[in-house]
């Protein structure tokens, strides 16, 4: 007996042990992300799913209680998750972590996001002042997060310098590599024009130098109407749309109309790590993405 309960306790001593470090991420993408940087020497812990919408995201008593014990919090920022993480920072009171302070990264501080609003109107939605937040599907925007991850877990686990800086490099040495050959791979979609829900997909249309035509949504964060979508009829034959995408959260209804139509594909992309049953890792996703959107081209 005394045997079992001393090899519980090296189990319990020894999980500790490999999980000293908390990482709050804000979406899947930046667990996945914070994990090949990190690996097992952190916990990670993803607020959110594929199957969800960032916009809207309840404060549950449960991510306040993950948050409160986070030494790292990893969002994408500009504003994606205004409706949701200051209320669960408030109420955790967590020591460690607080909005401005150092333990909180939001990507989009380091990278030029896409799309700034000339104006700031409510009337035209719910627009994002600094910017497109969805900033994950341009590679180069996770490589450059990738870097100030390791710079801060290293500042916060000073002992494992030189193990976060490694795992950074290896990272950016095999993603850039598969960067160079997706940008080959996806050759035939530079200059498509395409439609989307919500411009959550933006960033991955600018880096394959995609065009979007129109949105589904009339305004952001606003639902498709009739008329919208019959005005887009006229959008797709005069721009040549080549595919019609939206995400796994969104209402498929808006896209499979519009393709019904016109006669344009409608496809489901990913949008992040878990979006589909092919796309378990970063690589994956825009692998995955990639491959569905050169399908949608085949007539
Ligand atoms: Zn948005």
């Amino acid at each position: 007996m005394k045997k079992i309960i001393f090899i519980f306790f090296s189990v319990l001593l020894g999980h500790t042990e490999a999980f000293a470090l908390n990482i709050f991420a804000c979406e899947p993408e930046w667990a996945a992300l914070a994990k090949e940087i990190a690996q097992d020497k952190a916990d990670i812990y993803s607020a959110t799913t594929a199957t969800q919408d960032v916009h809207f995201i309840q404060a549950r008593p449960s991510l306040i209680a993950q948050i409160r014990k986070a030494d790292l919090v990893i969002c994408s920022g500009a504003d994606l998750e205004v409706g949701w993480l200051p209320l669960i920072l408030r109420k955790a009171g967590s020591s460690k972590v607080q909005e401005g302070g150092d333990n909180l990264i939001y990507a989009s501080y380091y990278i030029d996001t896409i799309e700034k609003p000339v104006r700031i109107d409510r009337a035209d939605g719910d627009v994002h002042p600094d910017g497109n937040p969805h900033l994950h599907l341009n590679p180069y925007n996770l490589l450059k997060t990738a870097f100030v991850i390791a710079e801060k877990l290293a500042g916060i686990d000073p002992e494992n310098t030189a193990f976060y800086h490694e795992n950074e490099k290896t990272f950016r040495a095999v993603f850039w590599e598969h960067i160079k050959r997706w940008e080959r791979k996806a050759k035939a979609l530079n200059g498509a024009s395409v439609i989307t829900n919500h411009r959550n997909m933006s960033y991955l249309f600018d880096w394959l130098k995609i065009k979007t035509a129109g949105t589904l949504e009339p305004k952001p964060g606003i639902p498709a109407t009739s008329k919208h979508l019959s005005e887009l009829t006229e959008t797709v034959r005069k721009n040549n749309v080549r595919f019609i995408a939206y995400a796994p959260f969104e209402s498929p209804k808006p896209a499979q109309w519009l393709s019904g139509q016109t006669g344009v594909k409608a496809i489901v992309l990913p949008y992040t790590v878990g979006g589909n049953g092919q796309t378990k890792t970063l690589f994956d996703l825009f692998e995955n993405s990639i491959d569905l959107m050169l399908q949608a081209m085949e007539k």
